[in-house]
């Protein structure tokens, strides 16, 4: 194994992250499962890439200016990859996040630098919206711009000319299907372009969590949305920029149950420690697996994204008292108290 290239700048630290052979889920799935470990990246998740990428071409179009501010609306996984993307390039953040997500992503942010405003979690149609709230203020400020991870294509442009090209270098250019969850669409819908652009077979699966509208929307053409998920950064209700022309080919609905029953065996049996996207991203990805294998492909390959750490979890995945309160099962070496 060679080592990675010494680098001369932090932001090449971005995006070229380790793929792993996840044990367990190619043996449920029956054929091989592959992780992009993206809780690798210096902000510890999947959205650096697209922080990067977003500040980049706010640049390269003359938008972002010497001293100005990113202002951003974010479940706080972008937030915390465009503090750390803005501090080394000498901008500033101002980062809009629903109050409901896990006080370590906040305690993250503000540790940062990043200025954070949070607003109660409401529907998208309400004009204080996480999402609105932050292009109002950006609108309001002097040399600021909004990222619009949702609407600005930056995002899956990080992930066709990044993830979806290391995924095929790393499995020497043999990937027969590939699946994430969505919540700006840029992860998927651009890991789903850069694959067929490679081949056009490969298939690409939406993984949905419940309470999202994608799956009734790739299965049926209608966004209807259902129960409902724990899970933070995902569950999207409308066809984003970056899902537009997404090359989708099937969809999966996967419960936070099934998710955390990943999320506890990928911990316990295989050492790693991270977020309910990743365990229901996996899931999918089993479910992928097993669907390409009664079709007969019994060495089909699979890949997904284990987006963050579980370390920004410890007082909700990771907690028994607020798994018990969601009604969730309790990982059995978190005890009784
Ligand atoms: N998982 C987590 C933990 C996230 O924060 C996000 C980003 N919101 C995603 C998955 C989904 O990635 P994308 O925005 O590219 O759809």
């Amino acid at each position: 194994m060679t080592a990675p290239a010494a680098r001369t700048d932090t932001l090449d630290l971005i995006g070229n992250t380790p793929l792993v052979l996840l044990a367990g889920p190619s043996e449920a799935a029956g054929c091989e499962i592959w992780g992009k470990c993206e809780f690798a990246n210096p902000g510890a998740s999947v959205k650096d890439r697209a922080a990067l990428y977003i500040v980049r071409d706010a640049e390269a179009r003359g938008e972002l200016k010497p001293g100005g501010t990113v202002v951003e609306g974010t479940a706080g996984n972008t937030g915390i990859g465009m503090a750390l993307v803005a501090n080394a390039l000498g901008y500033k953040t101002v980062i809009v996040m629903p109050d409901n997500q896990s006080r370590e992503k906040m305690d993250t942010l503000r540790a940062l630098g990043a200025e954070l405003v949070t607003v109660p979690p409401t529907k998208f149609a309400d004009p204080n919206h996480f999402v609105h709230t932050s292009r109002r203020i950006a609108d309001e400020m002097d040399n600021a711009i909004w990222a619009n991870q949702f609407d600005n294509v930056a995002n899956r442009r990080a992930h066709i000319e990044g993830t979806a090209r290391e995924i095929w270098q790393q499995l020497d250019g043999r990937v027969d299907g590939f699946t994430c969850a969505v919540g700006t669409g840029g992860t998927l819908a651009g890991v789903g372009m850069g694959l067929k652009a490679e081949d056009e077979n490969v298939r690409i699966a939406l993984t949905d969590p419940h309470g999202a509208a994608l799956y009734d929307y790739f299965a049926h053409g209608e966004l209807k949305s259902e129960g409902n998920s724990v899970a933070e950064g995902i569950g999207q209700g409308r066809i984003t920029a970056n899902l537009e022309g997404a090359p989708i080919d099937t969809q999966f609905r996967i419960s936070d149950e099934e998710g955390l029953e990943w999320v506890a065996r990928l911990l316990r049996e295989e050492g790693l420690c991270l977020g309910l996207s990743s365990g229901i991203n996996v899931a999918g990805a089993v479910a992928l697996g097993r669907q390409l294998v009664a079709d007969g492909r019994e060495d089909a390959r699979v890949a997904t994204i284990l987006c963050d750490t579980g370390f920004r979890y410890l007082s909700t995945l990771y907690n028994a008292e607020w798994l018990r309160a969601k009604k969730l099962p309790v990982f059995d070496w978190l005890g009784s108290s």
